[in-house]
């Protein structure tokens, strides 16, 4: 598993994306993602708990260094990105969890939007490099273009939701789509959709409106 390249081999691919972020082997966005996921809804943090621990006795077996304390590390899983220079303490907000809001180092009040399409809005994050991670607003009902990944997808559903072949996301969701999945999200019809989404390789759009959308893009 390199720092920067999250590729999901075999079972579910969300288990894979937990443990790689227990082992702290994601990207600073990635990371940030799952960080607000376990923020945002509970369901998965035993589950990451139990990784952080095996993956804390593997340290302790493999040196005879001083074994790292397991209340600290479970409570780091909540804390702040440990990649992400420290930085003042926003005020709560309803839609961007906290993990969110450092890697942003904004409100959500904050962010600039500019928009791609009628009715699609994005924030890129530009601070990280090779990793393409931005925001995304997409009115209700609002359909995004046909496309498919050269590399991995990962959405969080931040407000509303959406569906895509795989299912049907709402708040605190991942969504997890590669090279296999050509897909066109739909925006939910009772508000407006509010993602955050991480990508190790550009989006490969697919129809006459990806053709289109790679234009404006830039692709
Ligand atoms: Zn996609």
């Amino acid at each position: 598993m390199s720092l920067h390249h999250f590729t999901p081999s075999s079972g579910r691919p969300i288990d894979e994306l937990l443990a790689a972020y227990a082992a702290g082997s994601l990207s600073p966005p990635l990371h940030g993602l799952v960080a607000a996921h376990l923020a945002i809804k509970p369901d998965n943090r035993g589950f990451v708990a139990a990784m952080e621990e095996l993956c804390g006795r593997a340290v302790q077996e493999a040196t005879p260094a001083p074994v790292r304390d397991r209340d600290s590390k479970l409570a780091a899983i909540f804390a702040d990105e440990p990649a992400v220079a420290e930085r003042p303490s926003l005020p709560p907000c309803a839609v961007l969890p906290p993990p969110l809001q450092h890697l942003l180092g904004k409100g959500l009040s904050d962010v600039r939007w500019k928009t791609l399409l009628p009715g699609i809005r994005e924030c890129p994050l530009r601070e990280f490099g090779e990793v393409d991670a931005k925001l995304f607003s997409i009115r209700p009902g609002r359909v995004m273009p046909s496309h498919t990944h050269e590399g991995t997808e990962v959405t969080l559903v931040l407000r509303g939701g959406f569906s895509d072949p795989t299912g049907h996301y709402r708040r605190g969701d991942i969504a997890i789509a590669d090279g296999e999945i050509d897909h066109h999200p739909r925006a939910d019809e009772d508000e407006e959709c509010i993602c955050f989404a991480v990508l190790d390789a550009p989006l490969r759009l697919t129809g006459p409106v990806g053709r289109l959308f790679n234009r404006f893009m830039g692709h």
